[in-house]
């Protein structure tokens, strides 16, 4: 009965019943001071499943001695500055504005590239979000920033008491030196929350692509540095003392040159606004209508998919934003769109590895490690999603945060617990025999597989069902018994076959 139920509701529906559930989760109270500081890491483009391949001593010391999560879900586009700024707001791309790593703003008639400094440290860009350090600052609490894409810039008026202009040529031990440095700072100025940023393993895993020993070898680099800073954190506040979560702000998938779709072979590109191009290219009616442009592209490609905005899927949460595109094209995982001139103008390397399709697709998730006093050491938890990050950090430095789309939720069994905490999974035998689906079961959440891909559902607290839900999916079980509904499509009496616990410290 309740299967039917869910069967006819919407996905809209999904996100209310969410709501209903989860109900009011406990905010914190005003600001306090006396907050552990936090420090924020990223490493760019660290594929989740990096750890298997690589030596990783000071990443495993946090990993020893607090959470790791089996991966982070990110948001669409798996993008450097879109997942950056949505793991910092707890906002989806198309809610704080931030769409792609070149953009188009239609109202404004602006550009926004990475290689645009202007635009890269222009507040305009970043204002639909309220960045981490921008609410720890408002409220009292001094934020460090050793690059953060968004940090450059004057949002709502506020910078980080101190940051940095981007160079990717700093070398890594005088980012380490400057974040201990700060931490030196003594009385009220001395920042409560630092963020520090790698950008060398992405880089080499576009050019040899991922798990290329060149890119093993750029992790233990900074796997080293790292090292450096737990050693300056542990010989000053003590490292029990201080918060530090480690992220990485997408995967990595391997491509070639034989997986390009020349988006010049179906449209007249001069009739066209193309704003970013990859795995998913964003199209603006110039020339052509939408319906035009949809005509052309709709069956253009066996390896690409096309939206008009207001069908883009749903789980992808891109949101309303308006410099969300009037098209949306999204080649296959290990495909590439993009045109034949500037194909032809390329001399540099080939490219063998890129990011920005569905989040989902398990190459596309990221890391996520969290040490410190709220945390358990050996503490294990199924994937968790970057949105929610901002929730967690807010938590963690005791701010109100600012409205946001994330839930602090899926962390709570993890927080300020008595005991570390494992979790549990379990392998379903389907009646579509082609699809492997392993379950791993948190109190709060679930780590849904299915063959290549990944998503992170919520429970819903309804009595005596075991029930997970997020906008358009479901898995309920029944003692051994599970109905699934992913992706569009419906999995009806999956079977368990096998359960293993995952105990704290695997
Ligand atoms: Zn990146």
């Amino acid at each position: 009965m309740i299967y039917a139920v869910f069967q006819s509701c919407n996905a809209r529906c999904g996100w209310l019943l969410i709501a209903l559930a989860i109900g009011s989760i406990a905010s914190p109270g005003q600001a306090e001071t006396g907050s552990p500081p936090l420090v924020l890491i990223s490493i760019d483009g660290f594929r989740h499943d990096y750890f298997e391949a690589a030596e990783t001593p000071a990443l495993d010391r946090l990993i020893d001695g607090g959470l790791k999560a089996e991966s982070l879900y990110h948001v669409f586009p798996t993008k450097t500055f879109p997942t950056h700024y949505s793991a910092v707001t707890g906002r989806y791309p198309g809610s704080h504005g931030v769409v792609a790593n070149s953009m188009w703003d239609p109202r404004d008639h602006r550009r926004f590239s990475l290689r645009d400094r202007d635009a890269v440290g222009d507040g305009y860009w970043y204002r639909d979000g309220e960045p981490i350090w921008v609410t720890a600052e408002r409220q009292g609490v001094p934020a460090a920033t050793y690059f953060w894409p968004g940090s450059e810039a004057r949002i709502h008026g506020i910078r980080p008491s101190e940051w940095k202009l981007y160079s990717g040529a700093v070398p890594h031990a005088e980012r380490i030196e400057q974040i201990l440095a700060w931490m030196d700072i003594e009385g009220d100025e001395r920042p409560g929350l630092y963020t520090l940023y790698f950008s060398r393993v992405d880089s080499l895993g576009h050019r040899y692509g991922p798990l290329a020993d060149e890119v093993i070898e750029a992790i233990e680099d900074v796997d080293h540095h790292i090292g450096v800073l737990l050693d300056g954190i542990e010989a000053r506040d003590g490292l029990d003392q201080v918060h530090i979560i480690v992220i990485s702000d997408h995967g990595m998938s391997r491509i070639d040159a034989e997986r390009y779709i020349m988006l010049d072979d179906y449209l007249d590109l001069a009739r066209v606004r193309v704003s970013d191009w990859g795995p998913a290219a964003q199209i603006w009616a110039t020339d052509m209508s939408v319906d035009e442009i949809m005509a052309e592209l709709e069956h253009a490609h066996e390896h690409m998919r096309v939206w008009r905005r207001d069908d883009i899927p749903v789980r992808y949460r891109f949101g309303d934003h308006r410099r969300v595109p009037d098209v949306l094209a999204e080649a296959d995982l290990g495909w590439m769109i993009n045109n034949r001139p500037f194909m032809a103008a390329r001399d540099r390397f080939p490219l063998r590895g890129m990011h920005g399709w569905d989040p989902a697709w398990l190459e596309m998730h990221g890391i996520l490690l969290a040490h410190g006093p709220a945390f358990n050491a050996g503490s294990r938890s199924p994937s968790m999603r970057s949105i929610d990050l901002y929730e967690l950090m807010a938590r963690l430095l005791e701010l109100v945060p600012a409205d946001n789309e994330g839930l602090i939720h899926p962390f709570l069994p993890f927080l300020d617990a008595n005991q570390a905490r494992g979790f549990e999974r379990q392998w379903f035998e389907c009646n579509q025999p082609d699809s492997e689906v392993v379950v791993d079961i948190a109190p709060n959440h679930l780590g849904l597989h299915i063959d290549e891909m990944g998503l992170v559902l919520d429970r819903l607290a309804v009595p005596g069902l075991q029930f997970f839900i997020d906008a358009e999916n479901f898995a309920l079980f029944e003692d051994d018994r599970m109905v699934l509904r992913a992706e569009g499509r419906q999995w009806t009496d999956c079977k368990r076959t096998a359960h293993e616990t995952i105990a704290p410290g695997y």
